[in-house]
């Protein structure tokens, strides 16, 4: 296990000896220290990534980066089981999610990406007069990924893949609580053979080196995944150097079920919808729409539902549900709960800490509030865990009102078989991804993103490269 930063393929210390301590959920106990930066260390970063761009990686050819790209996902999978279980360890999610899910979409979609490295090209442009005019399309320079806590490997692949693949150099800052994975990355990256300075990885706090990060004048883009507070203050810092951002930020989505929906597949949309990776999911379907009519028996089904879920060992290859990723976390998550309460929503299933028969580790039973009205502190904020809202409507429009009724726009699900109703929602809905009669799925060739406060620019597909290129226009004159 990794436990240094990566700063032009050597492993260091931080300059001031400084450390943080990463404790595992599910036990509570110290798992690892890492180094915690600070702004030499970090300035050691972004001058090997610039020396790297302007050195070996920026003059290798298209493919050859390509190739470089697509071996980093090939030996993801090849150290998968290790990689899976580091990142269970400091999240807490269950090893099922990690191995088969999390690994797996991280090494597609370097292999995604791999594949566009020779075909980013620029265009020859019919220009009035006697020239010729064509365009380049350019990496950004140095890009930082700073990464949140709850998908800890995938959403730095998501960021340094499409950066990587259109020539661009990385600094990855992983969360506090989950730096392991981003340093098995690293390790990965030497053993492809990708030359110093492309990749580094600095752990330490958001509050100072996640600052230092917005502030530095050597950084050309920030790629930002996480809490729309801190994306806000990313967005202000990042005003002084003018650089590019993307910001992934919070959900509130909605999950719209109609009477006329394949109810029995809805309650199972309904339940995974949030409480797959524990709610910690920037899209989790956090609020439950449901049609009056089938209000009662629709939510008794996803209660019960509920109750069957009982959070387990993370590292049991059987388990569904792990835990909550910090005791942070699920102090805010048993806030949310006691504030509903207090609200007058009503407890149809879960609610409390539980106990896997350890005495340990931070878990928490999947919670279902029924009864809940718009203006609810649990229908409007993010809680970020195991904890659903579900709110009735009326009609099309009302649930179509209630649904956008909300400052994020991240995602949203609809659940009917009419075809005509399904499409005029998903057109209405204010959400960068519409499931209809599914949820939570994702693949790299599809966009992902945030309408509203949820944030901007889009993360995989063809639309993230547009996010990590810049273009250049060339005259050349032709005249006599
Ligand atoms: P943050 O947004 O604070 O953390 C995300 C990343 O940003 C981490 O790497 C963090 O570092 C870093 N960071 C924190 N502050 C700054 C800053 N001022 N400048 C630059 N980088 C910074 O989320 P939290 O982990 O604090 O979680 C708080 C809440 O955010 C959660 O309860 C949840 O509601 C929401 N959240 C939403 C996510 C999403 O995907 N939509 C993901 C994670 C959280 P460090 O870890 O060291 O603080």
């Amino acid at each position: 296990m990794r436990n240094q930063l990566f700063i032009n393929n050597e492993w260091r210390d931080a300059d001031s000896g400084a450390t943080l301590d990463v404790v595992n959920p599910a036990t509570e106990e110290v798992i690892a220290t890492v180094a915690s930066a600070g702004q030499s260390d970090l300035d050691r970063a972004v001058h090997a990534a610039r020396a790297a761009l302007d050195g070996p990686w920026g003059s290798l050819s298209a493919r050859e980066r390509g190739r470089l790209v697509w071996n980093l996902g090939e030996k993801l999978m090849e150290r998968a089981d290790e990689i899976a279980r580091l990142e269970t360890l400091h999240n807490g999610k269950p090893i099922f999610e990690s191995r088969q899910i999390n690994v797996p979409a991280a090494a597609e979609c370097f292999q995604y990406y791999a594949g566009w490295a020779d075909k980013i090209h620029g265009e020859t442009i019919p220009v009035k007069g006697n020239y010729l005019t064509y365009t380049l399309r350019e990496p950004v320079g140095v890009v930082a990924a700073i990464v949140p806590w709850n998908f800890p490997l995938l959403l730095a692949a998501w960021k340094v893949a499409p950066a990587l693949a259109c020539g661009n150099t990385v600094v990855i800052k992983p969360a506090s609580q989950t730096p392991l994975t981003a340093l098995a990355l690293a390790d990965i990256a030497t053993d492809v053979g990708l030359p110093p300075g492309v990749l580094n990885v600095v752990t330490g706090p958001g509050s100072t080196l996640g600052r230092m990060i917005v502030a530095h004048p050597g950084i050309d883009k920030i790629a930002f995944t996480g809490d729309t507070s801190t994306g806000r203050e990313i967005m202000r810092g990042a005003a002084d150097t003018l650089k590019r951002i993307t910001l992934e930020l919070g959900g509130k989505s909605p999950n719209i079920v109609f009477p006329d929906a394949d109810l029995d597949a809805a309650v199972r949309g309904a339940t995974t919808g949030i409480f797959y990776g524990k709610g910690e999911v920037c899209a989790a379907g956090s609020r439950l729409l449901v049609d009056r009519s089938i209000r009662d028996a629709f939510i008794d089904k996803v209660a019960a539902r509920a109750k069957k879920m009982v959070p387990g060992d993370p590292m049991d290859p059987k388990t569904r549900l792990g835990a909550i990723a910090s005791k942070a976390q699920l102090d805010n998550d048993l806030r949310y709960i006691e504030t509903a309460k207090a609200e007058g929503a009503t407890l149809v299933a879960g609610g409390m800490r539980a106990d896997i028969g350890t005495g340990k580790g931070y878990f928490l039973q999947p919670t279902v509030f029924a009864g809940v009205t718009p203006g609810m502190t649990i229908a409007r904020e993010e809680i970020f865990g195991p904890v659903l809202a579900a709110i009735e409507f009326g009609d099309v429009d009302e649930a179509i009102e209630r649904a956008n009724d909300s400052s994020y726009g991240l995602a949203a699900a609809v659940w009917t078989k009419d075809i005509k109703k399904a499409h005029y929602v998903a057109r209405k809905l204010q959400a960068g991804t519409v499931w209809i009669n599914t949820y939570n799925i994702y693949d790299t060739a599809a966009p992902f993103g945030g309408y509203k406060q949820s944030g901007f620019g889009r993360e995989m597909s063809v639309h993230a490269l547009e996010h990590y290129t810049q273009v250049k226009s060339v005259w050349v004159d032709l005249n006599q």
